[in-house]
């Protein structure tokens, strides 16, 4: 291991989520494996590779980068770009066989012209606006005509069609749904059949049932997050971080510690210097009411977190230097409540991990790989 500040992911753990996530699906509700942001700082490669040995392949991303990254590991993976793809770049999401959102005719239009050109057909999902106000056809009189006309196209295979819930509260979210079924209505009064209709995410399918149509798309649920009122038994956070002690000195006198000095210890105090800071990801303003964890114990943070360390108080506790300091972990460490003090939400969290930490992978409860993202490097343990 080439840092000691790492990730520790749990490979069993992803595949359990996995489980329990099909268990509250019916056989016609596909899984779309949300995958962007580096699998929410998990590390999209190795994700991807997980999933698809155990026969998930459909990938969703949010960037034409991110489906690049992924269609280079693997040409078997199915990968859509759940976000917008600018008209400059659409011949190489083709080229690379990604399968594209699209909200106006002309996108469509232009998508099947460029398929024409490679002698190849394209595939798209349409993506309606039925209230989140970010990407989508409006519903209006010339929505339907449109689709029509794009339906007509030889080589451009509208694959799927999708909207995304605001999560307002039961209501706001049941209207979309409505606006969502009368378009596929229509659709099928034309004889437009569209073979994937998607509408929930993480929340979503744990909320609406009968919204789950014929895809879900998971991202949260299968790394473990999910809010306390929401709860699926027995999804569990998949990620920890760890990391051990680079100093533990004992204060002589009463001292000023970090930045700014803002923080007094008193003198016989034990300080202990932590190889990891805010660039890794860590929010900064933790250093208020975060703490860390060892041999079970909890100690606060001494003075603000730098960019590359931080201080921890432990009082007159003793530690070794091989002693292993919880950064991330279950409980009290958990990544929602980490989230939560800093007023943010897990996702934001945990999409923050930089890529400098090692992600150290289990699996069969073993080290299995460890990954430098900054090398591009990934080894295997064993
Ligand atoms: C990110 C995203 C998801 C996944 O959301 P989770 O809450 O992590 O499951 C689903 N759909 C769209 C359109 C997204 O952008």
């Amino acid at each position: 291991m080439l840092r000691d500040t790492h990730l520790k992911i749990n490979l069993d753990t992803l595949i359990a989520n996995l489980e329990i996530v099909q268990s509250h699906l019916s056989k016609k509700t596909e899984i779309g494996a949300v995958l962007k942001a580096n699998a929410y700082g998990h590390g999209s490669k190795v994700i991807a590779k997980t999933l698809m040995a155990y026969g998930l392949s459909y990938f969703l991303v949010a960037t034409l980068l991110e489906g690049i990254q992924l269609r280079n590991e693997d040409s078997r993976y199915q990968i859509l770009i759940m976000g917008h793809t600018p008209d400059h770049l659409l011949e190489q999401a083709i080229l690379k066989n990604l399968e594209l959102t699209i909200f106006t005719y002309e996108q469509g239009l232009l998508i099947h012209q460029l398929a024409q050109k490679h002698k190849t057909t394209a595939t798209v999902h349409i993506k309606i606006e039925t209230g989140f106000n970010r990407l989508g056809f409006s519903v209006n009189e010339k929505l339907i005509p449109s689709i029509l006309k794009l339906s007509l196209l030889k080589h451009l295979n509208i694959k799927g069609i999708f909207t995304h819930l605001a999560l307002r509260n039961k209501n706001a979210d049941e209207n979309q749904f409505q606006v969502f079924q009368k378009v596929i209505r229509s659709l099928e009064e034309h004889n437009v059949e569209i073979p994937l209709k998607h509408v929930c995410d993480s929340i979503g399918m744990t909320l609406y049932p009968h919204m789950h149509m014929d895809m879900v798309r998971i991202g949260a649920l299968l790394y473990g997050l999910q809010g306390e009122e929401k709860f699926i038994p027995g999804i569990q956070q998949i990620l920890k971080m760890e990391t051990k002690f680079s100093h533990i000195k004992i204060l002589e006198e009463d001292s000023f510690i970090s930045y700014g000095m803002r923080k007094e210890v008193k003198k016989g105090s034990r300080i202990g210097t932590l190889p990891f800071g805010y660039a890794d990801g860590y929010p900064r303003a933790l250093y208020k009411d975060g703490f860390v964890c060892v041999n079970g114990d909890f100690y606060p943070f001494a003075g603000v977190i730098c960019m590359d360390q931080c201080m921890i108080d432990l009082g007159n506790a003793n530690f070794e230097s091989d002693d292993i300091v919880s950064i991330i972990d279950t409980n009290q460490l958990s990544i929602s409540k980490l989230a939560k003090k800093v007023q943010t939400n897990k996702n934001e969290f945990v999409s923050s991990l930089a890529a400098r930490l090692p992600r150290l992978y289990i699996r069969h409860k073993k080290p299995y790989l460890i990954s430098y993202e900054m090398l591009g490097e990934t080894h295997e343990l064993y």
